[in-house]
């Protein structure tokens, strides 16, 4: 019985059914998306792949994912019943804290009922005839929708490197986005971790606490700092929520939405003691103060950057017994903070284990994954799992995995192949009602925090829209092109930009994604939120709206 009503429910279909609203996607940016959309009195329907909701916290359930954000920073804040309710229970909250917490917010505010789940959206087209999207799932089922917003995340589409033979390994392996459900032990077991991103180094940290022999497989290293992690006590809490107005207000100041804030002083108007000594205390601080809330010109000053990427090796040599391992674990060809900085709680001295081995692959390649294990240029090894923690086809991947397609036919993919080109982030000129929510070149950082501001500025574009009889909103192809300007310029003199990681663009994993491009707004939040209202206090003029 159980095994007909999944066939069934698998079955391609032709029924049409047409919702005000589709949303892709049921993380953090579709649920609150959702729930905004309803507000308007909208029929909306989520599609979600997973049959859970919670997107980056559905699927990363690999050893030892949890949050760089404080959790308190992380929640939503547009309920203050919700903020009343909650109690996290640490300063940094593991993939199951989240998991629970997303899942918490779905039931409160009955969202279920409109999200379907194990429903993968492969194509979305927009039909000038009728204005309205056809959505077409994995399965063969199609829908037709009025409006269509896009919440599939920034880093959703995992990407397992392109080595020979990867299929032939015979142990378990997994990307670890895809971790399963079920528990993984690695207790006597030999593991290969390949990839040190701050996925890897979440994993590594915990994998290497149980497992008979850790291998890892590194190409870049990178500049790890400290998380800080605590627990948070019932007193503790009582004051986080007592402080929510003023810490949402503090994170609206801020770059990045972060409570983090970048201090004021150069590098160079301090004395060296004076460097050192707040150096010191940020790196003895929890979160990522060591990179947002730094000195001002650190991310952009060469030999500001320079100093404190000295600074973070004087720790990593210190912290690594063997001193040609500590080495191997600096980073040599980027500067600290130009790639996004892991946050890590014992990682450096997981190499002082006798359990655990570091394999430089600059200096002795992969050749080819084996039935049996790893063999490089320089030895074959045997393993019972590997782990891929390779990374994602970041912020645009998501997209170009969906066929979708404007006016006239016209692929998104191919239109972004050169470059992402948006405006605000939010729309794109040519598909007319589509909305993104965390598209290409908005203004990101915090995550929940960019996602409530950018999905109710579209809901507010959508019901201004709505009280006026518009039925097709759309960018201009001069809006967008001046946007794409801006924030390129706005990057401009940021060491980021030379440096290739998810961030520029990059993915040598991923077919077009070798050469590097702005993929995100470097303006800061505060000016994103400024130009965008601006956008909305002069009634969208700046947009097509008929
Ligand atoms: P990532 O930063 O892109 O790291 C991928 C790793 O895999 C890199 O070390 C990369 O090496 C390596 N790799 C890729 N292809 C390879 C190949 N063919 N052979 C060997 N090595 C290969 O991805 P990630 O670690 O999943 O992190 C992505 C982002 O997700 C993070 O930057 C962060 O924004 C987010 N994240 C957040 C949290 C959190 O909040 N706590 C946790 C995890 C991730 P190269 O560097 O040489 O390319």
């Amino acid at each position: 019985m159980v095994a007909l009503q999944a066939v069934m429910h698998k079955a391609p279909s032709t029924a049409s059914t047409d919702f005000d609203a589709v949303v892709i996607g049921a993380g953090v940016s579709g649920l609150y998306q959702l729930y905004r959309l309803r507000e308007l009195g909208l029929k909306v329907r989520v599609f979600e792949a997973g049959t859970g909701v919670g997107g980056t916290w559905y699927w990363n359930r690999y050893p030892g994912a949890r949050f760089d954000s404080e959790s308190w920073t992380y929640g939503y804040s547009f309920s203050q019943e919700l903020l009343d309710e909650w109690d996290w229970a640490e300063h940094f909250a593991g993939q199951p804290e989240t998991e629970r917490y997303l899942n918490y917010v779905a039931d409160k505010f009955d969202l279920r009922r409109d999200i379907q789940f194990n429903s993968r959206v492969t194509a979305a087209h927009y039909r000038e005839d009728t204005r309205r999207w056809d959505i077409l799932l994995d399965d063969g089922r199609r829908y037709a929708t009025r409006l269509l917003v896009t919440a599939v995340g920034i880093l959703s589409a995992a990407t397992l490197p392109t080595i020979r033979g990867l299929e032939m390994f015979r142990g378990q392996s997994c990307h670890t986005h895809y971790w399963p459900q079920e528990p993984v032990r690695f207790d006597g077991k030999r593991v290969a971790v390949i990839g040190t991103g701050a996925t890897g180094v979440q994993t590594i940290t915990e994998v290497a606490k149980t497992a008979g022999h850790l291998s890892v497989f590194q190409r870049t290293p990178q500049w790890c700092a400290p998380l800080h992690n605590s627990k948070i006590g019932q007193e503790e809490m009582g004051r986080i929520r007592a402080n929510y107005a003023q810490i949402f207000a503090r994170c609206q100041e801020t770059y990045g939405c972060f409570i983090h804030t970048a201090d004021p002083r150069g590098t160079f108007e301090v004395t060296a003691e004076e460097r050192e000594a707040f150096w010191e205390k940020l790196y003895s601080e929890p979160g990522f103060g060591i990179w947002m809330g730094n000195f001002r010109d650190v991310l952009m000053d060469r030999e500001a950057n320079k100093l404190i990427s000295d600074f973070v090796a004087r720790k990593i040599r210190r912290r690594v017994k063997d001193l040609t391992v500590a080495e191997k674990l600096i980073p040599k060809n980027h500067g600290f903070g130009t790639r996004r900085v892991p946050l890590e709680s014992g990682y450096f001295e997981v190499y002082n284990q006798p359990n655990v081995e570091l394999i430089d692959i600059n200096e002795t390649p992969i050749e080819r994954i084996t039935p049996t294990g790893i063999k490089t240029t320089a030895a074959e090894y045997q393993f019972d799992i590997i782990i891929y923690a390779t990374g994602f086809d970041a912020i645009t991947g998501a997209f170009d995995r969906i066929d979708i397609r404007g006016v006239d036919g016209v692929s998104l993919k191919e239109k972004w192949q050169d470059r992402p080109q948006t405006f605000l982030g939010m729309l794109v000129d040519g598909f007319p009602n589509m909305f993104m929510v965390l598209g290409p070149h908005a203004g990101l950082g915090n995550i929940p925090r960019a996602v409530e501001y950018n999905a109710d500025w579209v809901t507010g574009l959508i019901r201004f829209a709505r009280e006026r009889g518009f039925t097709r909103i759309e960018a201009t192809a001069a809006g967008a092109t001046a946007w794409t300007d801006h924030v390129i310029a706005a990057s401009e003199g940021l060491l980021f930009t030379e440096i290739d990681s998810w961030m520029t663009g990059i993915n040598r994993n991923v077919e077009g994604k070798h050469v590097r491009r702005i993929m995100r707004y470097s303006g800061g939040h505060p000016a994103f939120r400024q130009r965008c209202d601006a956008v909305a206090a002069e009634g969208y003029r700046e947009l097509a709206l008929t």
